[in-house]
């Protein structure tokens, strides 16, 4: 079956075209710009990557050219639309509504929409993205996977804040935590190289990339996660605060004569490891201004790895133990230094580092000694094909219900 994955920001719009049997990805590529003008980039493996200016007023129109573009008779890796037989939508915040993947029909989307208060800045985006490939492939399934649906297992002890509970009954405010794509990815294949059942084990798995996240699984499930009601809580990140006192709000937004909107924009723009160094929201360019001798760089490298080592910590103790830590995400990939540096912090557990194998780069491993009590791994995530999955899944439960409705007529 040939899936189309899209994951839709306000002014842009990542699509893959994966064929489900293989898991191939057959081309992929951005529409950036959305709005203001328009560039659409395109790739296919064995040919140069395209770039290709034109406008697009709003997403259809985005929609509109990728299509276009993946039927051209050239380097298109379709004849024509029907060829298409699904499209799984990458859906930000399903509230407490979704705790899996389902399929977008209009009674569905309109409780996702009934959830964009709790994510303003997410949720309408997706939403006009799954609209305009509605309008276009109006028989095609469409199935939305939630960032949230795999943190719905979290018992309420970890989901309740500590403020009045009708807060939570009269406006759903809880913890929700994000990432739960990548979380459920990085937990099941983990297992699944250590020959092992997800029940059968204490995972926890650092998400660490632009944003990021942490995660407890036991037993296959999330039951705690450092983001919350939205993106911007937990562990210091590329732009974004994470932790803080909320009282910090109040404080700039006077001292700095701010709106809370602007105080808000500052928080999860312009803090994190770039707010602390002043130099960058990258990891690459932190590292080489600390090596050149830049404080601030070095501090902020400092600070992201106290506050990944005090999450990881915790939830040791939620989990009454732990048996795997997983690092994914372009950080937690590719940044020996970082996973080196966390994992020294746990030796009292009994994890030692096999640094030959921490120092390579790029493919799944196991990054701790044969004797290491805890193992330690990198394991690439691919939400994208994680999408896909859940996507043919419910397609053919789709399709089958429909053959035995057929039959029993
Ligand atoms: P993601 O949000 O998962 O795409 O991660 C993007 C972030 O990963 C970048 O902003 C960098 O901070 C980090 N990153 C990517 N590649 C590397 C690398 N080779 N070494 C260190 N950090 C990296």
């Amino acid at each position: 079956m040939k899936v189309l994955v899209i994951n839709c920001g306000s002014s842009s719009l990542k699509y893959q075209v994966i064929d489900s049997d293989t898991e191939n990805v057959l081309a992929k590529g951005l529409c950036e710009r959305i709005g203001i003008d328009g560039v659409l980039t395109y790739q296919k493996p064995g040919i140069d990557k395209i770039k290709i200016e034109a406008p697009m007023p709003a997403h259809r129109q985005a929609v509109e050219l990728v299509l276009k573009q993946l039927m051209d008779p050239e380097v298109g890796v379709i004849k024509s639309i029907d060829e298409i037989q699904a499209v799984g939508h990458r859906m930000v915040h399903g509230g407490e509504k979704f705790a899996c993947s389902t399929l977008l029909t209009d009674e569905v989307l309109e409780t996702v929409e009934s959830c964009n208060d709790l994510a303003p800045l997410h949720n309408p985006p997706t939403l006009v993205g799954v609209a305009a490939c509605k309008e276009l492939m109006p028989s095609t399934p469409m199935v939305g996977v939630f960032d949230t649906a795999f943190h719905q297992t979290m018992p309420p002890e970890a989901y309740i804040y500590g403020v009045p509970y009708e807060y939570y009954e009269k406006y759903a405010l809880r913890r929700y935590g994000f990432h739960g794509t990548s979380h459920k990815f990085v937990s099941q294949r983990a297992a699944e190289i250590l020959g092992k059942r997800p029940e059968d084990l204490k995972i926890i798995v650092c998400h660490l990339g632009n944003g990021s996240s942490i995660t407890a699984v036991d037993q296959g499930k999330s039951v705690d996660t450092s983001m919350g009601l939205t993106p911007l809580e937990g562990v210091i990140m590329g732009t974004r605060c994470g932790d803080i006192d909320p009282t910090i709000i109040e404080y700039v937004a006077q001292k700095e004569n701010l709106t809370l909107e602007e105080t808000l924009q500052v928080m999860n723009k312009k803090s994190g490891v770039l707010g602390i160094s002043g130099v960058s929201s990258d990891f690459r360019d932190l590292e080489a201004a600390a090596a050149e001798g830049n404080e601030r760089a070095d501090l902020a490298l400092k600070a992201f790895v106290h506050t990944v080592v005090k999450f990881i910590g915790s939830y040791v103790a939620v989990m009454n133990g732990v048996d795997v830590i997983a690092f994914t995400a372009g950080i937690g990939e590719n940044d020996a230094s970082i996973r080196a540096a966390v994992l020294e912090k746990f030796g009292f557990l009994g994890i030692t580092l096999d640094e030959k194998a921490n120092d390579m780069h790029g493919e799944e491993r196991i990054i701790s000694t044969p004797d290491s009590k805890v193992i330690a791994m990198a394991v690439p995530t691919n939400e994208e094909l994680a999408i896909c999955r859940d996507t043919v899944e419910i397609v053919t439960k789709k399709f089958v219900e429909e053959a035995v409705n057929e039959v029993l007529k």
